[in-house]
């Protein structure tokens, strides 16, 4: 792979707290070293490097690169952000793929964890007898608990609800392509790995 296709490969991005927020391109995650607003995560040793000491990594380290005339540096796979607002959280959509993102792809009646194509979006109050899409009135339910509850509430249909529904104030990474990279793993956790990104809701 050339220089400029290294640049637009993806980066994992983390929040001060090692959370995983979003990806940006190789570029941008050079841009963010070089004006001190992030620090590359060593994939093997989890070490914080400055431009200047991962740039050092350069000559020992093998994988791939970037070459420019005055420097060479390792492409930064994971980088983490030194301060708090570089991306500010956006509000958070009322979506279904965001309700499903809320409950975790999991049937708040049972808990179930099935296939995407297995999953729904139930009205707590039914849509039929006023309910409203609202994230307090919609939850994420599987086939199987639709059926049951049917037009009923959940009292009705003799079901409980996992969780109080409402609006989430943030909501986890869930990456939106399929460029993942190896050594982002330990840093994303088992939903991520599991969900089946292609067949995500929009
Ligand atoms: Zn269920």
């Amino acid at each position: 792979m050339n220089g400029s296709a290294l640049l637009t490969q993806p980066t994992l991005v983390l929040n001060r707290s090692w959370q995983a927020i979003c990806t940006t391109s190789v570029r941008h995650a050079i841009v963010l070293l070089y004006r001190g607003r992030a620090k590359v995560i060593s994939p093997d040793t989890y070490e914080l490097h400055d431009i200047e000491s991962w740039s050092d990594l350069s000559r020992i380290k093998k994988g791939p690169q970037i070459h420019s005339v005055s420097y060479s540096i390792p492409v930064p796979e994971v980088v983490i952000l030194t301060g708090c607002d570089v991306y500010p959280k956006p509000k958070v959509v009322f979506s279904r793929r965001n309700i499903f993102k809320r409950d975790r792809f999991a049937c708040q009646y049972c808990g179930a964890h099935p296939r995407m194509t297995e999953l729904t979006i139930d009205h707590v109050h039914p849509k039929s007898r006023g309910g409203r899409s609202t994230w307090e009135n919609c939850v994420v339910c599987c086939r199987e608990c639709n059926e049951k509850k049917g037009n009923r509430t959940p009292p009705e249909a003799r079901l409980i609800l996992k969780t109080v529904p409402k609006r989430p104030a943030w909501l986890p990474f869930v990456a939106q392509n399929s460029s993942l990279r190896p050594s982002w793993e330990r840093f994303l956790g088992d939903l991520y790995w599991n969900v089946e990104l292609d067949q995500t809701e929009g």
